[in-house]
């Protein structure tokens, strides 16, 4: 903004340039779009065993050829649907509602869940500005953690535990930022193979993240071999073992 000119006593006249910050986003309109919300015990990593509710946001362009949600890349306005029948599915689909942070506190109160544990998970969930809905769920005691591949610009607050579990070479094409490396709480691994370990260990040379994050090895799929040389590089390097708990208990 610009203000003036102004002339003081002798005559000198001054130009005043007055640049204003943006005005806050109100939170009420920042909006979601909402695959899946549910109460449940979350199964992996530092948090395995916490009752969480799990917000499951739409859409993702990484691309990873083994992933489980597949059905929550593509954000087709063909697949928006009501609060209500997002909350109805009964098995995993690509509808979506658009939620605002207080919608989604409103549902889980509706819905009387207990967690004060909420897992923002996807798809990718630091597409999103998660700054207005972690003010909305911490105004409540509630804590937040985001699962992130680590290729989007992470957006939330300070108190967000974050948990990168990073992926590398993915046909998308997004490459692992430095700085999600270094905001992660916890970085969270899948590894099935030698080669896999060896593309993390690069990763952590060029992207190194904090002294006290916690570095977690998750087998893949339950494989034999993979939990094995997981449990082995795990001893070696005192690093923990996360291994999808709720997988085993045949849990959502
Ligand atoms: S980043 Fe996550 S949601 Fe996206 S494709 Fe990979 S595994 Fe699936």
């Amino acid at each position: 903004m610009y203000v003036g000119p102004f002339s003081n006593n002798w005559g000198t006249i001054y130009h005043v340039v007055i640049s204003l910050p943006d005005p806050p986003e109100n939170p009420i309109n920042t909006r979601y779009p909402v695959n899946e919300i549910f109460q449940t015990i979350q199964g992996e990593g530092v948090f395995t065993g916490v009752p969480a509710i799990f917000l499951r946001l739409q859409g993702c362009p990484v691309g990873c050829p083994w992933c489980d949600t597949k059905h929550t890349w593509e954000t087709n306005a063909s697949d928006r649907v009501s609060a209500e029948h997002m909350l109805a599915k009964t098995e995993a689909s690509a509808h979506w509602a658009e939620l605002t942070a207080d919608d989604i506190l409103q549902l889980f109160k509706q819905q009387n869940f207990t967690a004060k544990h909420v897992v923002i998970t996807g798809g990718e969930p630091a597409m999103f500005d998660l700054r207005p809905l972690a003010e909305v769920l911490e105004s409540q005691g509630m804590r937040l953690q985001i699962e992130t591949s680590g290729t989007f610009p992470i957006q939330t607050s300070a108190a967000t535990w974050v948990t990168v579990s990073p992926k590398l070479d993915m046909p998308g094409g997004y490459l692992v930022r430095p700085d999600c490396m270094q905001r992660a709480d916890e970085i969270k691994y899948p590894i099935a193979m030698q080669k896999h370990l060896d593309a993390f260990d690069k990763l952590l040379q060029s992207c190194p993240p904090r002294t006290d994050a916690i570095i977690a090895l998750q087998p893949i799929s339950q494989r034999p071999r993979a939990t094995e040389l997981a449990i082995e590089i795990c001893q070696q390097r005192n690093w923990r073992l996360s291994v999808q708990l709720h997988k085993y208990l045949n849990i959502e």
